[in-house]
């Protein structure tokens, strides 16, 4: 089973993913896409993004190397590289996807009953400002435009497999140990 993950920016959703990775660190592995925004804060090349120029972008879409891309946000790509879900099934591991919800959608769409889709859910618009900027690492203007993005991004909700609201995280935690588990014992 492939697991996307989508969430307006700020919702928990790299949290939910690392809980996973630190709780099955044999089973699930990271996709990680390329994208064409600069690095953050620490990020390293390999470990959270292939960083690349919008030129080697542009040249891969014509190659057909991207299973799914999009530009997420004004002028900044990210998509997967077909390649990275074979590197990552190659070495026996089931793939999580960290995506923005249209690619959420697109992916859901191409993989059909091999992935679950899961919508991380904000308790609040107010909370998710609170969040990205308690997280500290994105302008206001960004906040902004994310903000601004969430509003849309929430109306989607309805096209995912699950969704799980991130309001006390413990309790957020359970929801997704739960679908996991379901997901197991079903297979068996
Ligand atoms: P995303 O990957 O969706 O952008 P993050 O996982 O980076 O979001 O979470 C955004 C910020 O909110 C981080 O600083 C994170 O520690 C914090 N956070 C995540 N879940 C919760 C929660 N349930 N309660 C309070 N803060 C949270
Ligand atoms: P950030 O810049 O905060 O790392 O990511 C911005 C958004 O891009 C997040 O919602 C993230 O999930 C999304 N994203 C990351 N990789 C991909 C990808 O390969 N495809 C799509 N469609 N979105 C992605």
């Amino acid at each position: 089973m492939i697991y996307i993950f989508c969430a307006p920016s700020g919702s928990g959703k790299s949290t939910m993913v690392n809980h996973l990775l630190t709780k099955h660190p044999n089973l699930f592995e990271l996709s990680i896409s390329c994208t064409t925004r600069p690095p953050r804060g620490k990020e390293v090349h390999g470990r959270e993004y292939y960083f690349i120029s919008t030129d080697e972008f542009r040249q891969r879409i014509e190659n057909d190397d991207f299973i799914e891309y999009q530009q997420v946000y004004e002028g900044l790509y990210y998509g997967t590289l077909k390649d990275e879900i074979r590197r990552i099934e190659e070495a026996g591991r089931q793939v999580l996807f960290d995506v923005d919800v249209k690619g959420g959608i697109n992916l859901k769409n191409i993989l059909g009953d091999k992935a679950t889709s899961i919508f991380i859910c904000p308790p609040s618009i107010d909370e998710l400002r609170r969040r990205l900027e308690g997280r500290g690492d994105t302008s206001p203007e960004m906040i902004e435009k994310r903000i601004n993005k969430a509003a849309i991004e929430l109306e989607d909700m309805k096209h995912f497999d699950r969704v799980v609201v991130n309001d006390d995280l413990n309790h957020a935690f359970e929801q997704l140990d739960a679908i996991i588990d379901e997901n197991r014992n079903l297979r068996r």
